[in-house]
């Protein structure tokens, strides 16, 4: 008899632990391991599956676990850079299609913030959308929006309430079909209760206690949650940690680097070169002088850190 080759099932990875997965299928959830090519592969953190990650499973021969045979390419990639001398960056999720990038119209109201977190989002291969949160709280909607015009350029703007409800409809807009999305911004701004407010409950009852398998409790959350008007939320608590660091600066910056071509010189620092394209659109009052601070900042650190890694290999 010729050995039959094993039937490869599609599936998602919800959850990642330190050694087991949990991954859902046609069939439903199921815990997952990894295959041995992964075991024996380089380890490079970036190369295992992760939350988010469409991959191919076999049934393992007791029939109790999906083995992870493959990972298959993937849209989008949010990952922590590297920290210290350990080399490879950390992933956080994968294949997520809007990135909600949450910041609170009152306290936390901040465009040089917003400008960090539009390149990275842009950066991860995730659409970025702004949503504005604590609408309730802020008695001059309007003129913050206007203060953020100029870096919220080519990007939806959602403002809104989940205290009122208002706006959280628009969000929802975002989470239908086949469509991923994630929440970022800083502790407090409102993704919790964003997250819940879409699931249609109070509070997040996504811990649950499981045994582990040297069969002590444990408390985990599940980290990619289906709504129940279709679409899917990740929300791993590598997410909830994600500083703001690197990215691309093109698209967040698209003002800026659609003149930058334009200068006379290749190497322009648009300071004092003459032929400056962005010195002339900031003299005629197109370009705001204070979005080209942010973006020879931002340069500046993104080179920085590309130094640094360099340094480090
Ligand atoms: P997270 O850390 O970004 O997940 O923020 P949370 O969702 O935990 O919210 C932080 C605090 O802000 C909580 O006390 C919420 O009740 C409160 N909060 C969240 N959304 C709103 C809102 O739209 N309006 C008001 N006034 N408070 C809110
Ligand atoms: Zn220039």
């Amino acid at each position: 008899l010729a050995a039959t080759e094993p039937t490869l099932t599609l599936a998602r990875v919800t959850e990642q632990h330190r050694e087991t997965y949990q991954v859902i299928s046609a069939t439903g959830p199921v815990a997952a391991e990894l295959g041995g090519k992964f075991r024996h592969a380089t380890k490079v953190a970036t190369d295992l599956p992760t939350v988010g990650d469409w991959v191919l499973t076999t049934v393992s021969p007791d029939d109790q676990l999906a083995v992870i045979q493959q990972v298959l390419p993937r849209q989008s990639v949010l990952e922590r850079a590297a920290v210290g001398k350990t080399g490879a960056g950390q992933l956080i999720a994968a294949n997520v299609d809007t990135i909600f990038i949450c910041m609170s119209l009152n306290a936390n109201f901040n465009g040089h913030r917003l400008e960090r977190y539009l390149t990275m989002a842009w950066d991860s291969g995730a659409v970025p959308v702004v949503v504005l949160t604590k609408a309730d709280l802020c008695a001059d909607v309007a003129e913050k929006l206007a203060a953020l015009a100029d870096v919220t350029l080519g990007v939806d703007v959602i403002t809104c309430s989940a205290t009122t409800g208002a706006g959280v409809a628009d969000l929802r807009a975002y989470v239908t079909g086949n469509q991923t999305v994630s929440f970022i911004g800083s502790s407090g701004v409102g993704k919790s209760t964003l997250i819940n407010s879409l699931l249609g409950r109070e509070t997040l009852v996504t811990r649950e206690i499981r045994t582990d398998d040297k069969g002590r409790h444990t408390t985990t959350a599940r980290e990619l949650l289906r709504l129940p008007s279709g679409g899917v939320v990740i929300d791993t608590p590598g997410m909830r940690e994600l500083q703001v660091q690197g990215g691309d600066l093109t698209k967040a910056f698209a003002d800026i680097t659609a003149l930058v071509g334009q200068c006379k010189f290749r190497n322009c620092t648009h300071q004092t070169e003459p032929g400056c394209a962005v010195q002339a659109a900031i003299a005629a009052g197109d370009l705001n002088a204070e979005r080209l601070a942010s973006y020879r900042k931002l340069e500046l650190e993104m080179s920085y850190s590309d130094m640094s890694a360099r340094e480090r290999e």
